[in-house]
């Protein structure tokens, strides 16, 4: 079954090399089980019902084992293994339910909403599935939602990003609470990947000048549903060891590589769709990070002009209608630059090759583009070479035409041709299967199509209490199942006291409020606040309406402050209820996730505004029934509605320390006095009412707006349409 991609078939789009990789798999199968291998190859299982538990079935712990990559656990199954299942009536029906489902969704034909090629989306980070790592967080994430959610919706669709072979780095806590970083390496040939071939047979390889040579990549194709990913590849036998290194690891410290990294990445897009015949409508620019593909496709279609563009400027002109970007930073610092001897050493060669002058393309990346003494970003770059910017909240929209008003002299800030789409999550890949269970009953067999329908969610006031509360529950239990098992590993690595490794065995309560807070630990997110004044930060455990945390996330290795925050939390894990009541979670990512997010009572976010550009963890915990508490920055400041959760005051203060005592009180506050009594107020059943009813609007109000349906709708029919 050859996968579709968008459009005709390629024959060189690795869609062959698919087949071949499947059919093998296949041959090591009993003849019942072979559609496994095609199911193991497209993570449409990963968020299909049912396609998970197929493979684990033959043994959950052993599939976690893997990272539940499913290629490398089928390679590994013994033959009784595999018998056990191929004689089993309802798993044979189960998988062929699963398969027919896949094949299905692949022979569909693609939306109309869009004409011509496919967009291709590129990104520095995909965040599809635990097995595949090259993510680090929020962005990565909402690339993998997009793409499974145009996937969905058959919009035709590729992405481009790159293979880090070392992906992002893994966490460990010392017994101090100070974070350790260590990196793993992942082998592709086992995992749900295949290298793209030519005809011939032989891989695919493109080329892309950096530094004083020509670096070579192959390419990797992973399925996601429809949706072709591939992957930029540097670790060849022909390329330097400082050539590799640039498909190594994700955001590298060097700044050098990492300007190598977004050349890779942009041109590297550009050339490999080409060599792969793909003709894409519209790039989209997912972050500054992609913006040299302006120049490769520019320069492609200088040369195929009868008028080739006599300066950079007007080249870059040519290609902007081929071109959308997506701003997610709101910070200057965030919008990284370089100085002009570090970008004409890293990329003088390859401008050469595009005909390019160095100077032009310097001057297209700086705010002001005369002045020399300015370093250049890509940010500006991406501004100028794409026919529109967006950002990814309300909020945000606003805080990036202030940011880029220079860009545009002419007009007033609210003239900044920036808009804005706000950020959403995939349905489908994060409300845990007992709330989607319930909402199928109550809405319907197939509802998640129409997901961004508000008349749709208007049905969740019919649920009764018994049966949303029961499944509040359900989560919340495996949640702290998970933890148990994690926190006594986590505690053994650490070489902690065996007693308090014990602890860690009756960790949490399973009917006590669960609170989260769990994303990247960059400074700006405020993980300080929590324990600003500890003793009241105490008095909330200890109080008799008992809570315990649950906290998790990496910081990055050069971000010395971040990791402070978490070992100030780790200072307090002697306090007695603190060791059992309050926990770390080490190496936070997709599958941890998964389970915190679901499980939670309450998710909180403490950024400092306006630095959230936009947040989608609190959209995920929304869609489990969790609750909102969050300060007004990012999507929350556009959602909140007074019933749908809690906030805490938005407004900008330059007194950071001001701030924070006000909107740690604040947090205490609410805790105290409007969580805690909702939550443990409860009727004769034992069921808090008056929760449920803000569980209720929440879900009302946040699941139309706020699942990946209307944010692809919002793309498709705002910026890919015009
Ligand atoms: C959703 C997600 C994030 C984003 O969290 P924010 O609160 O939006 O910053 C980060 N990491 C992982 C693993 C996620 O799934």
């Amino acid at each position: 079954m050859p996968p579709r991609g968008s459009g005709e078939p390629h024959p060189t789009d690795g869609s062959r090399d698919l087949t071949r990789a499947i059919d093998r798999l296949g041959r090591r199968l009993p003849e019942p089980l072979q559609p496994l291998a095609e199911i193991a190859y497209n993570y449409k299982w990963s968020w299909t019902p049912g396609g998970r538990e197929l493979f684990r079935a033959f043994g959950a712990h052993r599939f976690g084992l893997t990272n539940e990559n499913p290629v490398r656990f089928l390679r590994d199954l013994s033959e009784p293994d595999l018998l056990t299942w191929a004689t089993d009536e309802r798993f044979l029906e189960q998988l062929d339910r699963v398969a027919n489902d896949l094949r299905d969704d692949l022979q569909r034909p693609d939306s109309p909403s869009l004409d011509g090629g496919p967009v291709a989306f590129l990104c520095a980070e995909f965040g599809v599935h635990r097995s595949l790592p090259v993510y680090s967080g929020g962005l990565g994430v909402l690339a993998g939602d997009l793409l499974k959610e145009a996937s969905d919706q058959a919009v035709p669709f590729v992405g481009v990003g790159l293979f880090y072979r070392r992906g992002y780095f893994h966490q460990r806590m010392d017994r101090s609470g100070w974070q350790q970083e260590y990196w793993i390496e992942s082998d592709p040939n086992v995992m749900p990947a295949v290298r793209v071939t030519t005809a011939d047979g032989s891989p695919l390889t493109i080329n892309v000048p950096i530094w004083d040579g020509e670096l070579d990549a192959h390419v990797w194709r992973v399925q996601v549903g429809r949706v072709p990913l591939f992957l930029l590849d540097a670790e060849l036998g022909e390329n330097t060891p400082l050539q590799r290194w640039v498909s190594s690891r994700l955001y590298e410290g060097n700044s050098s590589i990492r300007l190598a990294q977004y050349a890779l990445l942009g041109v590297g897009a550009a050339r490999a769709l080409d060599a792969m015949g793909i003709k894409p409508s519209l790039y989209h620019l997912n972050e500054g990070h992609a913006a040299l593909a302006t120049l490769a496709v520019a320069s492609s279609l200088s040369a195929a002009s009868d008028s080739p563009a006599s300066h950079s400027g007007e080249a870059i002109e040519q290609s902007r209608s081929k071109f959308v970007f997506t701003t997610h930073t709101p910070v200057p610092a965030g919008n990284e630059t370089y100085s002009r001897d570090e970008v004409l050493s890293v990329l003088g060669r390859l401008f050469d090759e595009l005909h390019f002058d160095g100077h032009e393309v310097l001057a297209l990346g700086r705010m002001h583009p005369a002045d020399a003494a300015e370093p250049t970003g890509l940010t500006p770059l991406a501004i100028r070479g794409s026919r529109s910017t967006n950002a990814v909240s309300q909020r945000h929209g606003a805080i990036a035409r202030a940011m880029w008003h220079e860009m545009f002299p002419h007009g007033g800030t609210d003239d900044v041709p920036i808009t804005h789409v706000t950020n959403a999550v995939h349905l489908p890949t994060w409300m845990a299967p007992p709330m989607r269970k319930l909402l199928t009953e109550c809405f319907g067999d197939g509802w998640e199509r129409f997901a961004s329908d508000p008349i749709l969610w208007k049905q969740v006031d019919e649920i009764d209490d018994e049966r949303l509360w029961d499944v509040r529950c359900t989560q919340r239990d495996e949640l702290v199942y998970q933890i148990r098992r994690k926190v006594v590993v986590d505690r053994l690595a650490r070489g902690e006291d065996i007693d308090f490794v014990q602890a860690g065995r009756d960790a949490f309560d399973p009917s006590f409020l669960t609170i989260g807070f769990a994303r990247r630990l960059a400074t700006y997110k405020r993980l300080n606040l929590l324990v600003h004044n500890v003793e009241r930060a105490l008095s909330l455990l200890n109080h008799d309406r008992p809570l315990q945390f649950v906290f998790a996330g990496k910081a990055h290795p050069l971000d010395d402050a971040a990791k402070a925050f978490a070992q100030r939390m780790f200072e307090l894990k002697r306090v007695p209820e603190v060791g059992n009541r309050v926990v770390f979670l080490e190496d936070y990512d997709l599958s941890a996730a998964t389970t915190v997010v679901a499980g939670c009572d309450v998710w909180l976010n403490l950024p400092r505004p306006p630095f959230e550009a936009s947040g989608t963890s609190g959209m995920k915990a929304a869609l489990n029934g969790g609750l909102n508490l969050s300060v007004l920055d990012g999507w929350w400041m556009e959602a909140y509605d007074g019933s749908n959760g809690w906030a805490i005051d938005g407004s900008v203060d330059p007194d950071e320390a001001a701030k924070d005592e006000r909107d740690a009180n604040a947090l205490y506050d609410l805790i105290d006095n409007e969580v805690k009594p909702l939550f443990y107020d409860r009727d004769e059943h034992g069921i808090p009412t008056k929760w449920l009813e803000r569980v209720r609007a929440s879900l009302r109000t946040l699941g139309p707006r706020y699942c990946a349906t209307r944010m692809l709708d919002d793309y498709v029919t705002q910026i890919y349409r015009s």
